[in-house]
């Protein structure tokens, strides 16, 4: 990678976040002098040759359809910025729906004309990115059909559809899903930092009173001893190797694909697929980041020991490429209208697998009591147990793929594996010991107690420092 050009992605509006299908940017197709006024249609044969002879205006009608966080700010560094515009394509005057268009935004010193940006303040405690609003005003005019020329100082616009005949709003923004995935890794570089730092710290920091001829080593216990320091840092660990294991399997599974010849179920699959990866990687990167953090002491809060600091980025990245809570309702009523399934459990003995079946069925019995899934029933009882069941599934997921993985031909330890399910089954405690015989708050203690035990044993094995 060159790094040669800045690419942005322009699809959320400040009025408009997760209800993208009412975006408000129009591109208006106007024909050129010599063209003629056309009404072709963009999905018909003779596209190509229209849009050959006219170009589209882009405009964003009022402030609330202005295009936020996307890092459209020139910064004088010499890269171009060139973004993909989500828009309302308007022929004539029909509004063909919202279609992904191609946008020269500066030229690394100076906005195109008719495009302007405002900075948004920094966000609150992570790295500063220059997030801007970016309002379109009808000036954008038609330079090349699909590249830039190198040799014209005009901007180019135009139609990610023309090579194709029709394509769905969901091939369109198909690469949403691999990003997903991209930042769910990211996540899981908290995870591992915080759980790398916090041993380190624990196994350092001793408590007792240094012996008078200074031999602090003869009076001192390190913090690591105690079970509470143990639990969170071990549980990290646990669940990054876990993780690890599981983006091997869910990066072969979700990110090889041809959105031109996939079906739109397939792409659905995918998209559910890293939003699962998402929400499991974030819920452990939130837990991981907070709970180490303050079992280091006031050297947790400080910027440069980057625990906050990652907490911090981890919420935008809950958010950003697939709102967790809303990428969860989407996968769950999906699943539980029967349009996609989620790969089988080898086990469905596992309780990890009970679990994911137990919630998706309560919520399957809600549905059955209901004339639509849109009432206030699936309202109360469903919405809120989407982003659970997500999780659920992943959990069962990432556990089958590191339970039959190795690394460099070596499995993943049994311990490391009992550690994080145990983890995992205290998410949702209760949910367990209801519906898992044999299985009581003592039980789930002393399995967790001698999980940690062999954990801690090759904890400065699993960590590299
Ligand atoms: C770090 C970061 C980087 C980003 N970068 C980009 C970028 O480069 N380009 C870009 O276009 N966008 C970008 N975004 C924007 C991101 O895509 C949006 O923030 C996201 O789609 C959510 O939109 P919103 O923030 O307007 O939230 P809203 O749409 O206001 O949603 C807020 C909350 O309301 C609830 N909600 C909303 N609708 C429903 C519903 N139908 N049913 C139930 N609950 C609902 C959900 O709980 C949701 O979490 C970025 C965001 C972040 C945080």
């Amino acid at each position: 990678m060159k790094m040669e050009i800045n690419g942005q992605w322009c699809i959320t509006e400040v009025g408009h976040g997760l209800d993208v299908d009412n975006l408000e940017t129009t591109a208006t197709w106007v024909p050129t002098p010599t063209s003629g006024t056309t009404t072709s249609d963009p999905n018909g044969a003779d596209f190509d040759a229209m849009v050959a002879k006219g170009h589209w205006l882009l405009h964003t009608p009022r402030p609330e359809a202005a295009k936020i966080m996307a890092v459209t700010a020139p910064f004088s560094t010499g890269t171009p910025c060139v973004a993909v515009v989500f828009a309302r394509m308007i022929l004539g005057d029909e509004d063909k729906g919202v279609r992904p268009f191609v946008v020269d935004i500066h030229d690394g010193d100076n906005l195109y004309e008719g495009i302007s940006v405002k900075l948004l303040p920094p966000q609150g405690g992570s790295d500063p990115l220059p997030h801007s609003i970016t309002y379109f005003n009808n000036s954008c005019a038609v330079d090349s059909l699909s590249m830039p020329n190198p040799d014209s100082n005009k901007r180019f616009l135009t139609s990610l559809s023309v090579p194709q005949s029709k394509p769905s709003f969901a091939q369109s923004i198909y690469r949403v899903s691999i990003g997903a995935l991209a930042l769910s890794l990211s996540a899981s570089n908290y995870i591992k930092l915080s759980a790398t730092i916090g041993l380190v710290y624990s196994g350092q920091r001793c408590i007792g009173r240094p012996s008078s001829n200074g031999d602090r080593q003869n009076k001192q216990i390190p913090i690591i001893t105690f079970s509470t320091q143990q639990y969170p840092i071990l549980t990290a660990v646990a669940q990054a190797y876990v993780l690890d294991a599981f983006y091997d399997w869910v990066t072969e599974e979700a990110s090889f694909l041809n959105p031109v010849t996939v079906d739109d179920t397939t792409l659905r699959i995918r998209r559910a697929m890293a939003g699962i990866t998402k929400a499991m990687t974030i819920q452990f990167a939130y837990r991981g980041c907070l709970s180490i953090s303050e079992r280091c002491g006031w050297r947790g809060l400080f910027r440069a020991n980057m625990m906050s600091r990652m907490h911090a980025l981890a919420r935008g990245l809950a958010i950003a490429e697939g709102d967790i809570v809303g990428v969860s309702m989407r996968t769950t009523m999906e699943l539980l209208l029967g349009r996609y399934k989620m790969p089988l459990a080898t086990d469905p003995q596992n309780i990890l697998a009970k679990h994911e079946q137990g919630l998706l069925q309560e919520c399957r019995e809600v549905l059955m009591k209901t004339k639509t899934h849109r009432s206030e029933e699936v309202n109360n009882h469903v919405l809120p147990r989407c982003q659970k069941i997500v999780e659920a599934i992943g959990h069962r997921l990432a556990y089958e793929a590191a339970a039959g993985a190795s690394q460099n031909g070596v499995a993943i330890p049994t311990c490391v594996l009992d550690l994080f399910k145990i983890s995992v089954v205290r998410l949702d405690e209760a949910w367990y010991i209801e519906n898992i015989p044999g299985l009581t708050r003592k039980t789930l203690d002393e399995q967790e107690v001698k999980a940690m035990a062999a954990v801690l044993e090759i904890a400065d094995r699993l960590i590299e420092k």
